[in-house]
């Protein structure tokens, strides 16, 4: 241990550094509140906004259709379910696609003319399914901000063409969402209102938990769980009723690669999907039924999900055909230990509670007896 008595003054000095770094990286207890509003920008999301008409939330009961079946108000991807961005009233517009809550998110921005990113917006928690809008007070006004290195600058916008031009990046070191952001699938889930042979309009209920299925999905087939279980089926997975051989490394490169599932409901039969992922509908069973603490029932969901990868009902990525446990097998199996050791996302039916939902098309509002 060093007895230098400068030491310890130094390391003080550290400290209150890295304190006064970490203050202006951060923010001063008043920064954006109170009179610093007038010259700070940032924009800071608390608990209390949640009561103001600035949060709404996505895909509720009653929401139109025309939203709800809108690609571009109601969209995301698996792996960027935060979605934050400037629209041309100036707005700060985020929306969060998780029936889970986040913590501590920062929004970074940057002008290409700058040599590094200010700290922009912040937000102690962003709820399920929230949408927030909030005005950026530079718009009207020269406002300081800090940057990440803890310089403060000063900014005006006066620039048409300011919301182009602004480059944002999201920070958050919140377990789920880092969960969420790693996965390897990227798939843009939308919403379909498909009408017609088997198909009624998918409800809100379903979108919501469409959001939780295609979100566990894509964290079980990112997981290092799935890769080793899909390696105990290499040379088992048969694609015809020739025998020809699914190859595993194909699959998982066939799945990261699919670009869309377009999920929808259906009446009458189980599911439907075509290859490709513009259809991807289920029965409304199917959206309670999924999760290990309710039925556990998730076979359809793996047997449509086969279909949008292009496999039919040859082979045994489907049906089993008298090739032995499969595909279906395989993902049922998988979804079933992470669900119940909580490695997926949504793992419990009691984040939604959809079943409790009197706004759906069944009345099963417990759990039927097995
Ligand atoms: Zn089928």
């Amino acid at each position: 241990m060093c007895k230098n008595k400068w030491c310890k003054k130094v390391r003080c000095w550290a400290f209150c550094g890295m304190t006064v770094f970490l203050w202006s990286g951060g923010i001063p207890a008043s920064y954006g509140t109170g009179t610093n509003t007038e010259t700070y920008g940032l924009v800071r999301v608390t608990e209390a906004d949640y009561a103001s008409s600035d949060v709404t939330y996505m895909l509720q009961n009653g929401e139109p259709s025309k939203t709800l079946f809108n690609k571009k108000e109601r969209s995301f991807r698996v792996n960027r379910p935060l979605q934050i961005s400037i629209d041309k009233k100036g707005e700060l517009l985020v929306r969060f696609y998780s029936p889970r809550p986040i913590h501590d998110v920062v929004v970074w921005a940057r002008l290409p003319e700058m040599r590094e990113s200010f700290r922009l917006a912040e937000f102690k928690k962003i709820r399920p399914f929230a949408e927030i809008r909030k005005q950026l007070p530079v718009l009207k006004q020269e406002k300081k901000f800090v940057t990440r290195s803890g310089q403060v600058v000063h900014l005006k916008v006066n620039q048409r063409d300011f919301y182009a031009k602004l480059e944002l990046e999201i920070a958050c070191d919140d377990l789920l969402y880092r969960q969420l952001t790693s996965s390897s699938c990227g798939w843009e889930i939308t919403f379909g209102e498909f009408r017609g042979d088997h198909c009624t309009p998918l409800l809100p209920a379903h979108a919501r938990e469409a959001v939780a299925l295609t979100l566990n999905m894509s964290v079980m087939f990112s997981s290092d769980d799935f890769r080793h279980e899909l390696e105990k089926y290499e040379g088992r997975l048969f694609s015809d009723n020739r025998g020809t051989v699914v190859q595993t490394g194909e699959l998982l490169k066939k799945i990261y690669s699919l670009k869309t599932l377009n999920c929808g409901h259906v009446v009458g039969i189980n599911g439907m999907a075509a290859a490709g992922g513009g259809v991807f509908g289920f029965n409304e069973w199917c959206y309670l039924s999924h999760y290990a603490d309710d039925q556990n029932k998730s076979h359809t969901i793996f047997h449509e999900f086969a279909h949008t990868l292009g496999y039919t009902h040859e082979g045994n990525m489907t049906y089993v055909n008298n090739f032995g446990r499969g595909w279906v097998a395989l993902c049922e199996d998988t979804h079933t230990r992470m669900s119940l050791e909580k490695k997926l996302p949504v793992y419990s039916r009691h984040f939604l509670n959809t079943r409790k939902d009197r706004n759906r098309y069944g009345k099963d509002y417990e759990v039927p007896a097995a």
